[in-house]
């Protein structure tokens, strides 16, 4: 099972990640999370990508798909991948199913988070309280979103034309919607 989770900025993405390679014994893939590393470890690329990350625009395909290509390669003989973050637009996911292909894998479900935009606004204003993120303030999540919905939000097109896009309420409880999102995984 190759699974996308989809959705805004501060949908919860990262939570509902953790529960689903948990229990569906999955390797996470968060370009986020990788891209964040970069920046603690001060790597080169981690010093070129904190401006952009921090004023909330789209790190370079370039860097991305380097990143991708290395960790699918490493973790082919896995069961399976949750993408998480990534693709955040046609370019990539174009290059994900090219990847995919070359081994011989493909998508099997799209998990939508929706998420409205006040209830994003708080959840992303509290966490920046408790995690400190740069890109976490009220200025950037404005840019973040203005790019979810211009570049990320309409390749999820892409994968509803083949019929892979799950829906999934994304407020509530954290529980509530982990029942949600495997409610339809076990139909699968
Ligand atoms: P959530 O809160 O739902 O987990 P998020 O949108 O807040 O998600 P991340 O997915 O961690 O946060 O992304 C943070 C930033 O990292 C993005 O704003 C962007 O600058 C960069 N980034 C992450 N993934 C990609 C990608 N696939 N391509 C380009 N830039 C990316
Ligand atoms: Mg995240």
């Amino acid at each position: 099972m190759n699974l996308i989770l989809f959705g805004p900025p501060g949908a919860g993405k990262g939570t509902q990640a953790a529960l689903i390679v948990d229990k569906y014994k999955l390797v996470h893939l968060s370009t986020g999370d990788l891209l964040r590393h970069e920046m603690s470890s001060s790597t080169e690329l981690g010093k070129e990508i904190s401006e952009i990350i921090n004023s909330g625009k789209l790190v370079s395909d370039h860097h991305v798909l380097k990143m991708i290509k290395i960790f699918i390669e490493n973790n082919k003989k896995s069961n399976g991948f949750l993408f998480d973050g990534f693709p955040r637009n046609q370019d990539q996911a174009n290059l994900l199913d090219k990847l995919l292909a070359d081994l011989d894998l493909k998508i099997t479900s799209v998990i939508l988070l929706e998420v409205d935009k006040e209830s994003l606004r708080e959840r992303i204003l509290s966490r920046s309280q408790k995690e400190g993120r740069a890109d976490d303030n009220e200025e950037t999540l404005i840019k973040r979103l203005e790019v979810y919905f211009s570049e990320t939000e309409p390749v999820i097109a892409h994968y509803s034309n083949k019929g892979l896009v799950k829906s999934i309420d994304g407020v509530g409880e954290i529980n509530d919607i982990n029942q949600r999102i495997n409610s339809i995984l076990d139909l699968v």
